[in-house]
């Protein structure tokens, strides 16, 4: 009898993280004493703000370093909870929150209770790495919706197009992650509502809920009126807009039943985040005002970043890039340049590495062929030495 190791079948459909990946290949060339410029970062620049640090250490010597209920510390659901009612004017109950282990767990609780095999799920295309992968291990079908035609900003209308009879979920992800689109709050609802009619829940990733530049508007769908939200699950996330990646806190908000699915999912697997992170994340949200000030001060610094990054991407012949209203990242359309020489994006972003030392993302991981990823959570002098080196590479307009 053979006792080879095989994957199972389930796991083996699924891609690795193209963006991991590149964070990995860029540390790699690092070691090796290459000094490469990385733009492929996913993850802020800046280190979690002191207040919440301390409020971690108090946590830990105060000995919360015991098991939570898999739903999160009583402290914890409630505090997110009265953080949405305080902040947005959203009518929370603790018992439709439940802590995850970043906002990664959030989806992945949320699609694994609601999706059986077959089932189809909306996905706008580019999308977050991470979303067809948990849907290939929920045994469904992602069905991409193409964004190009509206800049990248899903339209009800398009959403109104690809519903079918086998449609359960949408996956929305605003501010977007590549593209770094916003999309108004007035689309978001009659997209909801499009939904909510024809009985497909939506499944909305805000992990970069607080990093939109205005005149663009912060919002949650955690305002939807009642018969909207009971269709609605949120994934929510520490790691962004508070800088605590490493931290792994999130969150759903979703309706009590499917809340309650996601806590037995979770009790067989993670039980629950780190207790003392998620009494320091309580404790945090309980000063909000605090919270928000750090909130301003990071994004103050990556508008600065963006106001000089996007104009001078665009200045670079064969680059295109739409302003993005939030997360921090610019979304380049080099598809002018793709030709013998460049017959990808892939190509283009192997000759930036070769020749500039400047890493990028490919667009197709994202599912978009021929656009570049560029992320700006990094210095003002790293995206400055690296405009310099790609300008020096394809010229000026
Ligand atoms: N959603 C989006 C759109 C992201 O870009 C990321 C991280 O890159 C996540 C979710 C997951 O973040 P975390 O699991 O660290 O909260």
């Amino acid at each position: 009898m053979s006792n080879r190791f095989k994957v199972a079948s389930r796991v083996s459909a699924m891609k690795g993280s193209a963006t991991l990946e590149a964070a990995r290949k860029a540390a790699e060339l690092r070691q090796s004493g290459i000094d490469v410029i990385d733009l492929t970062v996913g993850e802020p620049d800046f280190d979690t703000p002191e207040f919440i640090k301390d409020f971690a250490i108090s946590e830990l010597k105060a000995g919360r370093t015991k098991y939570t209920p898999s739903a999160g510390a009583r402290k914890f659901v409630s505090s997110v909870a009265s953080f949405f009612n305080d902040q947005f004017g959203a009518d929370l109950s603790p018992n439709e929150v439940a802590a995850s282990c970043g906002g990664k767990q959030a989806l992945f609780n949320a699609v694994c209770t609601l999706i059986n095999p077959g089932d189809e799920v909306l996905i706008p295309r580019p999308y977050w790495v991470t979303f067809p992968e948990i849907v290939t291990f929920a045994g469904g079908k992602s069905v991409f919706i193409d964004t190009d035609r509206s800049g990248f900003i899903l339209t009800a209308e398009a959403v109104a197009e690809s519903i079918t009879e086998r449609t359960r979920l949408l996956i929305l992800n605003s501010p977007n992650n590549p593209s770094g689109r916003v999309i108004p709050p007035r689309e978001i609802r009659r997209i909801v509502e499009i939904c909510a009619e024809q009985n497909v829940f939506v499944l909305t990733d805000e992990c970069y809920l607080f990093f939109v530049y205005p005149p663009a508007e912060v919002y949650t769908a955690a305002v939807l009126p009642p018969e909207l939200r009971k269709f609605v699950c949120i994934a929510g996330s520490f790691s962004k807009t508070f800088a605590m990646t490493g931290w792994r806190i999130g969150f759903t908000i979703a309706n009590a039943e499917w809340t309650r699915a996601m806590i037995k999912l979770q009790s067989h697997s993670a039980t629950h985040p780190t207790s003392f992170v998620q009494y320091a994340c309580a404790d945090a949200l309980a000063n909000r005002l605090q919270m928000l000030e750090s909130i301003e001060s990071m994004l103050a610094e990556y508008r600065r970043r963006r106001d000089w990054l996007i104009p001078e991407l665009n200045g670079i012949t064969g680059f295109t890039c739409a302003m993005p209203e939030g997360a921090f990242y610019a979304f380049v359309d080099v598809r002018k340049l793709l030709s013998e020489k460049f017959p990808s994006a892939a190509a283009v972003s192997e000759y930036l590495l070769n020749n500039s030392h400047v890493m990028v993302t490919d667009g197709a991981a994202f599912g978009a062929d021929g656009f570049l990823r560029f992320s700006y959570a990094t210095s003002l002098e790293n995206l400055r030495q690296a405009v310099d080196a790609i300008k020096h590479l394809f010229g000026t307009d």
